[in-house]
């Protein structure tokens, strides 16, 4: 959508310094020194007492999950995938919106511009899902990359030896969780991607497999080519916890990394979610093809899966971004919270301080590292000419800024998104003074909620089914992930992790 204007912000602080931005229809038109000359027709924005960064960019999230926000909490990966039809089962089209909005709209609040939103519908996507789906981004006013995460294999039938472990009333009713064969969500995928009606700038598409276990080969193969044809990013969960690792080599003879590359997947528009149990040959295939690496330690943390080594991931020449995943497994979707954790996790892997990432290759990551995952390498990520005009404000007068020592540290270890004063995306503010400028968040709180006890009812059966396969799951997987599973790196066959 054509922005046609001309701002000028002014007083507001850089990372770097004083400066002022001057913004055209909805790119920075130029970064200059405070009082910089201005066309007269330019409107002043003002920013005195104001930090200004470039939008964060979250790598990974799921849209999905913000109407199961909270729902767990002592969960795997695992348990949860097996509490998957509880917690997003029986979705009409519009829980579906109704679930983006309110992840945008955390977003929004929380100084993130843009998201990679891999989405699912059960049993296979939808071309009106999905449009659902982008409505509530373009709501908010956020961009978003949204992938359709599909599957054909169910979790049950992807770990081998679970089905049979289960009881045979079990095994009867979790056949029912059968997903759509590859074919029809190929095809419904290609609808959506045929007949999509958002611009590819605020709103574009992408393909999820969810997790290369999960989908048949020719299946991944079909979600390869149809990013190819129509030049969009490919995303899928790999080696996120040590279940998965375990499982991968026993079905393929091969890292699930190393697979997908015989495959011929990986490329600059891949990005694998997680990476917490890549090895080194791994990171390097990774490293060669210019793919990424989402990296969600919120998430990882969350689940028990392990610490990803972003250090390892950097220096095979992995483009890394950071996530938050999903509300359903890690809670929010502050991305400073995310940058935080990226920060600490890096830390605790090992005394070696020298090989820390440092706070300033974490905003990197959370900005124009996402942004490269997004395939937005070029547009977002930074405030300078030729970039879209996607601006924190963040008020420099509350606790966690007082005082203002170093703006990089501070932004990445101290501030919590209590700070956001306003978001422009695009040149257009969203967010301004602390307040969503065109969303309702009493009216979203009372749908959220109405939403939620319909569901509730809606799933009681899925509830009831989960609570008696979680002692199985809960034993069969840890089982599995109790395996030797010897990877060339620091600490990662030390006791479980
Ligand atoms: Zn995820």
């Amino acid at each position: 959508m054509k922005n046609e204007q001309t701002l000028i912000i002014r007083g507001g602080r850089l990372i770097d310094g004083p400066a002022d931005l001057l913004v055209q229809d909805d790119l920075i038109k130029e970064v200059g020194k405070p009082g910089m000359a201005a066309p007269p027709e330019a409107r002043t924005v003002q920013a005195k007492g104001k930090l200004l960064h470039p939008g964060l960019v979250n790598a990974h999230m799921h849209g999905h999950g913000n109407l199961g926000k909270g729902m767990g909490d002592r969960w795997t990966l695992e348990l949860l995938l097996t509490a998957g039809p509880w917690i997003t089962g029986n979705r009409s089209i519009e829980d579906k919106h109704l679930t983006t909005l309110i992840g945008a709209a955390e977003m929004g609040l929380k100084g993130c511009t843009a998201c990679y939103d891999l989405t699912v519908e059960f049993p296979t996507p939808s071309a009106e899902g999905l449009e659902a789906a982008g409505r509530a981004y373009r709501e908010v006013g956020m961009r978003a990359v949204l992938a359709p995460m599909v599957a054909d294999i169910s979790f049950f039938e992807a770990i081998p030896g679970l089905m049979e472990a289960l009881p045979a009333p079990l095994q009867k009713e979790v056949e029912r969780l059968r997903l759509a064969p590859y074919r029809t969500s190929l095809e419904n995928i290609r609808k959506a991607l045929h007949g999509w009606k958002f611009d590819r700038d605020e709103v574009r598409p992408a393909v999820a497999p969810t997790i290369p276990l999960h989908c048949s080969d020719d299946f991944m193969v079909g979600c390869g080519n149809l990013a190819r044809e129509y030049g969009i990013g490919l995303h899928t969960h790999v080696s996120e916890s040590k279940v998965q690792a375990v499982v991968g080599l026993r079905k393929y003879g091969k890292t699930l990394t190393a697979h997908m590359d015989a495959l011929g997947l990986i490329g600059p528009d891949f990005t694998v979610a997680h990476g917490v149990w890549l090895d080194d040959d791994d990171m390097k295939r990774l490293g060669e093809r210019g793919a990424s690496v989402a990296h969600n330690p919120g998430s990882n943390m969350r689940l028990g899966s392990g610490l990803a080594d972003m250090r390892r991931m950097l220096e095979r020449g992995v483009n890394v971004g950071i996530g938050t995943d999903g509300a359903n497994c890690s809670d929010n979707l502050n991305m400073y919270e995310a940058m935080r954790i990226a920060s600490l996790v890096s830390k605790v892997q090992g005394p070696d301080w020298q090989r820390w990432i440092t706070t300033a290759e974490v905003l990197e990551a959370a900005t124009a590292g996402s942004a490269r995952v997004l395939g937005f390498g070029d547009k977002i990520g930074r405030l300078a000419p030729g970039y879209k005009a996607d601006v924190v404000f963040l008020d420099l007068e509350n606790i966690n800024w007082i005082p203002l020592n170093d703006p990089t540290n501070a932004l990445v270890h101290t501030e919590d998104g209590s700070a956001v004063h306003s978001v422009m995306i695009g040149g257009k503010m969203v967010v301004e003074n602390r307040r969503l400028l065109h969303v309702d968040l009493a009216k979203l709180a009372r749908e959220a909620e109405s939403a939620r006890e319909r569901l509730e009812k809606l799933n009681r059966e899925n509830k009831n089914l989960y609570q008696r396969l979680e002692p199985i799951v809960g034993s069969f997987c840890p089982g599995l992930a109790k395996a030797p599973y010897h990877i060339n790196r620091f600490g990662a066959s030390q006791g479980f992790y």
